[in-house]
């Protein structure tokens, strides 16, 4: 049994013509109402029907910036005797 709630991100197989493929589940039943992430447009869909269109579900939006360099703090700018070039 695999129910979408609201509030998810899904990813279908197609692609809306504004070119989304993202769809946020503003209500969930037999009937979901989905609306569209890229130009916000609302659709109603079976959810047996759903289910075939559903590729992936995201429970919460995650950031993509999860990466270990964080900009706040650059070591190679703040490095001392880097404009000097002395030969050794
Ligand atoms: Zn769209």
């Amino acid at each position: 049994m695999s129910l979408y709630p609201e509030g998810a991100i899904l990813t279908l197989k197609k692609s809306h013509p504004c070119g989304s493929r993202e769809w946020q589940v503003l209500r969930a039943g037999w009937e979901y109402r989905l609306q569209c992430v890229g130009c916000r447009h609302v659709m109603l869909m079976r959810r047996d029907q759903l289910h075939k269109l559903v590729v992936a579900d995201h429970q919460r939006v995650a950031p993509q910036t999860a990466t270990s360099g964080t900009g706040c703090h650059r070591p190679e700018a703040a490095s001392p005797g880097a404009g000097t070039q002395s030969p050794s």
